[in-house]
């Protein structure tokens, strides 16, 4: 196991849209979505509407089918599937739901490559309607986050020290973080990372309007990307250097056998390769 722990955020990370518009565009909705939006929080928002559409007949199948032709980049699951073979501990932290995730990653393959889902929970009740909650029930108090980025329901900053003091490699040494993501809710673990720790916002988007706005603030080294191949080059580069780093902390002789392959070969990962 690598002393790597790899967090993703899910929507606009992982797949290329939000899931929770996605949905609504798919089954027809974005009217109500637009009509309810300025009048509750977000979260509610998606709740309240699966029940609309639980009303008009809509079953999970359907939503299932929405999220299964959800885009992904295939360099994205590419990328996913290199880092869980190299080792990494790979979470997902999203402010999502665990069902419409659960749904992508089950249809690409992917849910067996991460050890954890950090989001909204998610049932489906009596009726068969789904039922979205908060990460944080607002309603029994704020979270506590002053930061203003994060939303009521969620803050990841929060979240990922919780996933920072559990991640601890085999010696108990606490694992570097690689932490991918692109919207606001992403900034405030930005700020959480170490100096050792890694951060790549996804360039253009929100996350990195706000770290270039004063990118003093950040401890971690930041590394952006674009698109998914962008995505798995950054990623796989920074693993390998981890695995380079902490090989030179062992014996000569145990060097090598301990690096897996592909980094002993060097550079580049095998890019570009779909599994
Ligand atoms: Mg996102
Ligand atoms: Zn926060």
């Amino acid at each position: 196991m690598a002393g790597v722990v790899v967090v993703f955020d899910f929507d606009k990370t992982i797949i290329d849209v939000d899931s929770d518009n996605w949905v609504v565009d798919g089954l027809g909705v974005t009217d109500l979505f637009d009509r309810l939006l300025p009048t509750m929080p977000w979260n509610t928002l998606i709740d309240t509407v699966m029940g609309e559409l639980h009303a008009q007949g809509r079953t999970l199948r359907d939503v299932t089918d929405v999220l299964r032709a959800a885009p992904i980049d295939p360099y994205v699951v590419a990328a996913i599937r290199a880092a869980y073979s190299l080792g990494c501990d790979l979470r997902v932290l999203s402010d999502a739901n665990c069902f419409f995730i659960e749904a992508v990653l089950d249809h690409h393959g992917l849910r067996g490559c991460f050890s954890e889902i950090n989001t909204n929970p998610s049932r489906v009740d009596a009726d068969g309607r789904l039922r979205i909650a908060p990460h944080h029930d607002f309603h029994a108090g704020p979270h506590g986050c002053g930061l203003g980025t994060c939303p009521p329901n969620m803050c990841k900053g929060q979240v990922l020290d919780r996933i920072r003091a559990s991640a601890t490699a085999a010696d108990g040494a606490r694992k570097r973080c690689i932490y991918l993501g692109d919207g606001r809710g992403d900034y405030c673990p930005s700020l959480r990372l170490a100096r050792e720790d890694f951060m790549m916002p996804r360039k253009g988007f929100p996350v990195w309007d706000l770290i270039c706005e004063n990118p003093g603030l950040l401890q971690a080294e930041v590394h952006p990307w674009s698109d998914g191949k962008d995505m798995q080059e950054t990623l796989l580069r920074l693993i390998s250097r981890v695995l380079v780093e902490e090989s030179t902390l062992l014996p000569l002789d145990c060097k090598l056998e301990s690096l897996p392959a592909a980094v002993q070969d060097g550079m580049p990962m095998p890019l570009g390769v779909k599994n």
